[in-house]
């Protein structure tokens, strides 16, 4: 058997986005943790992705840009069209400037960097398969290491981030976390990174990434064309979980057809995966537990992007897990604070996207053209709400927008109770209890909103 250390204050189950940056600031800390990974090392990072992340993370957790040879280009803002092209949402906000990275070499920085802040002892092509419990808590993990053998790691903390399909989420005892996330909470794309000669073909809007949004080309989801140089392009598709088996073809139908022009190109990665879009996990932790990044649903309902939240989420789980190892308490009560963070910080937004989320997917092409054409839920209205949990609309605007819609009226009234329940939503998420034993009653109001537009939406179809 290999000489491995045993025991931990801290193990991190995954090194990609938020596994990583949580390791890195529980190390930094001087605390002793423990990376694994069942990738081998030099795949870390390595994920089919958009690949797309914004530039305000790395001034939050103070790191470096993206920069050389991680790098693909940077980023203006984003561009949101309708299904049939005629409008255009370009979104300038701060939070949309950024980076179209090389995956995997930024995964492989964030990982040296983790290991370099400090992380005893990482292990790669070692597989999580469960936790170990005692009195309660979680105190450990059982894993698979690279040489098969399969040991008993402890810790006093285990931060589980294993990505959608965790395998520790589905097995954890706890009558807070979610062991599984609904088919209509997850979508599934496909990807490729094509490259053709600038002579052939140039690259669309080379500074902004570009999402269309088409209920028949990609429905439930949407198409994207992220620029990655002049010559090189990711684009994809995400749809409804009901079309695995059909996703490549709709890709290569819908958007290779559609959106590379030349025939002379080279195809240098290609790939399907799943992104949860709903809101973070009812809870992100309990007894000696918490979970970061996609295994939490940490990822913007709207967009799929979840590179960022994962790295907030894996410096707010670090930064608890020292608290809670200072004070030699583990226990939710304690851990409790991690999961106020998530919900007060990106939570509140994420669960106000939800809502538009779910919305916009029974949305036709007909009713998206004439809304987003007319402004009715403008992508300034969204990212207001989304971002403040408000939204001022004077009386004229509301004339204005009613004017507009004069010739959909249902559209406009569920759009405005749209509306009402994002900033409803968002003002509960910021007010996400201190206490677990204020929990149920919140959760109860938060229930009750989900209820209110699951019911608008039946009643939209029932009227149709
Ligand atoms: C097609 C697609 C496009 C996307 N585009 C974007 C985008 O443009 N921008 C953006 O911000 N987000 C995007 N996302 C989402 C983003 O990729 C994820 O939200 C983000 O990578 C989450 O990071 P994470 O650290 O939680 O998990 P992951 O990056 O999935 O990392 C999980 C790690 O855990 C390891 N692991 C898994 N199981 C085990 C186990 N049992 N034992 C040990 N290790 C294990 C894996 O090997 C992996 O390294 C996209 C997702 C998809 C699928």
């Amino acid at each position: 058997m290999e000489n491995i250390q045993k025991s931990f204050d801290v193990i991190v189950v995954g090194a990609g986005t938020g596994g990583t940056t949580a390791a890195r600031f529980v190390a930094k800390k001087g605390l002793d943790v423990c990376l694994i990974d069942r990738k081998q090392k030099a795949k870390i990072g390595d994920k089919i992705c958009g690949d797309a992340v914004g530039n305000e993370i790395f001034e939050i957790l103070k790191i470096n840009h993206p920069k050389n040879e991680e790098l693909s280009c940077h980023i203006k803002g984003a561009k949101l069209y309708s299904p049939n092209l005629k409008k255009c949402i370009t979104l300038l906000d701060p939070k949309q400037t950024g980076y179209v990275v090389n995956r995997i070499e930024f995964g492989q920085r964030l990982l040296n960097e983790a290991l370099d802040a400090g992380v005893k002892q990482f292990l790669d092509k070692t597989m999580a398969l469960d936790l170990l419990y005692k009195n309660g808590t979680v105190n450990g993990l059982q894993v698979k290491l690279k040489n098969g053998e399969k040991v008993n790691l402890n810790a006093k903390i285990v931060i589980d981030a294993s990505g959608f399909y965790s395998p520790l989420r589905k097995k954890v005892k706890s009558s807070l976390i979610e062991k599984q996330v609904l088919k209509e909470d997850s979508i599934l794309c496909y990807r490729e990174i094509v490259k053709f000669s600038p002579k052939d073909q140039e690259v669309k809007d080379p500074e902004y990434i570009t999402i269309i949004l088409d209920q028949e080309k990609a429905p439930g989801g949407y198409i994207w064309y992220f620029p990655k140089n002049e010559s090189t392009i990711n684009i994809g598709i995400g749809t409804f979980m009901e079309y695995r088996g059909k996703v490549k073809d709709l890709y290569k139908k819908n958007v290779f057809q559609e959106y590379v022009k030349t025939r002379n190109v080279d195809i240098l990665s290609s790939g399907g995966g799943v992104v949860p879009v709903r809101r973070p996990l009812w809870s992100c932790a309990d007894n000696g537990f918490m979970l970061v990044g996609d295994a939490a649903c940490q990822v913007n309902p709207l967009h799929g992007g979840g590179i960022d939240p994962s790295m907030r989420a894996g410096y707010h789980a670090a930064n608890s897990a020292i608290h809670a190892i200072e004070i030699g308490n583990n226990s939710i009560n304690e851990l409790w604070d991690y999961n106020y963070k998530v919900m007060t910080s990106f939570g509140a937004e994420f669960a106000s996207l939800d809502l538009l989320r779910i919305v916009l997917q029974t949305l036709s092409n007909d009713d998206l053209n004439f809304g987003l054409e007319r402004d009715l839920l403008s992508g300034e209205d969204v990212l207001e709400i989304s971002s403040t949990g408000s939204l001022n609309l004077s009386l004229v605007d509301m004339a204005v927008k009613a004017f507009k819609g004069i010739s959909r009226p249902n559209l406009l009234l569920d759009l405005n109770f749209l509306r009402i329940k994002m900033k409803e939503i968002s003002k509960f998420y910021k007010n996400f209890p201190h206490k677990l034993t204020q929990f149920p009653e919140w959760k109860e109001k938060i229930i009750e909103i989900y209820d209110k537009i699951n019911k608008m939406i039946v009643n939209k179809k029932k009227s149709k």
